[in-house]
């Protein structure tokens, strides 16, 4: 495992230190308020971490897309109040990142007191990892948290330039999702198994790329299944389906062959006529009686028993992208079904569950087990360039 320093490698007593830390407050807003604060209970845990050894905590986060400029709907004070109901702590906002306003900021912030530096992405410097932005804001700080894994796969002053100026550390947040990924990829207990689902192969053919070389089954699902049976020959009728992509379907699955990962298609599939909660013309059939105007919406029974008999001789799993059109029952059948054995599975301690991606965490929602899992992951565009195999800027400059 990758090394890096955490909270725990710095002193009990932080009094008169001032942390930078960098955390996600991109929060999903409506009638302006949070209508989710997931993130904000993420970072909860280094913040009062930090604040109870009496250090002077700065936040800094970035919101929405201002690209450069200052814009008053996207100035982080919008989720003030909201950071301020999770923390149950007041916090005082701070209208720049850095400069006599921080300062003086500084001098009024007493031990243990929190700050929240205004929308980084205000400046151009930010996303262009200018190194005297960077060195503006760090002239502030002792030292840099980043708690903030949702963002490190971009390489930004605060999330990457940052690192090469102060001793840096992963807050509690980073370190859990380093922990968890290691061990689904990096180091992780074998045979792993590897599930792939939503709409498109194009969206993740360096995803794929990536596992077949690292997995020992590799289930492919969701609409990215049509593609891959089309490859095999089979007729997938009207459904999703990219046809131009069956020549990389095909090299895909040599390349599995060639790495002994074993690739799993259904059998059997789930189609209707119209794409329509519990349509009429539902039924289940064979992959190869697939009728022309019909549409694969989910994997079948037979399939997932399958996949479940598998998952049992595994004992590590990464999962993104659901296994059918899971916001529409009953398409949501399979992805409920290979979800809870999955989570049965952990709880019984045979199994490391790792998930990400935004719909295969609604998806785990929907079936009652994100809690069940070893790990989920609401990172986002970082798990999947994680999943691709890709370094992420922000965690290699940690780990140095
Ligand atoms: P994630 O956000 O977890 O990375 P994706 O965005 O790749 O997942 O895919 C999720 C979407 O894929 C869902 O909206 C789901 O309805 C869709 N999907 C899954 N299976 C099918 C299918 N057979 N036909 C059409 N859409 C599908
Ligand atoms: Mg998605």
């Amino acid at each position: 495992m990758a090394n890096f320093e955490t909270l725990d490698d710095l002193p009990g007593d932080l009094s008169g230190k001032v942390a930078l830390v960098r955390v996600d407050l991109n929060l999903p807003m409506q009638e302006g308020r949070a209508s989710d604060v997931t993130r904000v209970k993420a970072v909860k845990p280094t913040i009062l971490d930090l604040s109870d050894r009496g250090a002077k905590v700065l936040l800094m986060a970035h919101f929405g897309r201002p690209k450069g400029q200052r814009h008053s709907t996207m100035s982080t004070s919008m989720v003030q109040g909201d950071v301020e109901r999770v923390l149950d702590r007041e916090i005082m906002f701070i209208p720049e990142v850095m400069g006599p306003v921080v300062d003086q900021a500084i001098s009024i912030l007493g031990d243990g007191d929190i700050g929240l530096l205004d929308n980084l992405r205000f400046w151009p410097g930010e996303e262009a990892n200018d190194p005297e932005f960077a060195k503006g804001i760090a002239q502030h700080g002792d030292l840099y948290v980043n708690d903030a894994f949702s963002a490190a796969h971009r390489a930004h002053a605060s999330t990457e330039g940052l690192a090469h100026l102060l001793p840096s550390y992963a807050g509690r947040a980073m370190e859990a999702e380093l922990k968890a990924l290691d061990a689904a990829l990096g180091n992780p207990d074998r045979p792993v198994m590897a599930v792939v689902g939503g709409a498109k192969v194009s969206t993740k053919l360096d995803v794929l790329q990536n596992l077949v070389r690292q997995v020992q089954h590799l289930v492919i699902g969701g609409g990215m299944a049509n593609t891959f049976l089309a490859a095999r020959g089979v007729d997938v009728g009207k459904s999703l389906c990219e046809h131009d992509l069956t020549d990389t379907a095909n090299r895909i699955m040599d390349e599995a062959d060639h790495a002994g990962c074993t690739v799993h298609l259904p059998y059997d599939v789930v189609v209707a006529t119209e794409f329509a909660v519990n349509p009429p013309s539902l039924r289940t059939c064979n992959v190869h009686e697939v009728q022309p105007e019909e549409m694969i919406l989910d994997i079948g029974p037979q399939a997932v028993e399958a996949l479940g008999d598998a998952l049992k001789t595994c004992r590590t799993l990464v999962w993104n992208g659901p296994l059918g059109a899971f916001e529409t029952p009953p398409f949501d059948t399979a992805t409920v079904a290979l979800a809870r054995t999955a989570a049965a599975l952990t709880q019984d301690g045979s199994l490391t569950s790792v998930a990400g991606g935004g719909d295969t965490v609604a998806a785990l929602a929907h079936a009652g087990v994100a809690d069940d899992f070893t790990y989920v992951s609401t990172a986002g565009g970082a798990f999947l360039e994680w999943m691709e195999g890709k370094e992420l800027p922000g965690v290699a400059a940690l780990t140095r």
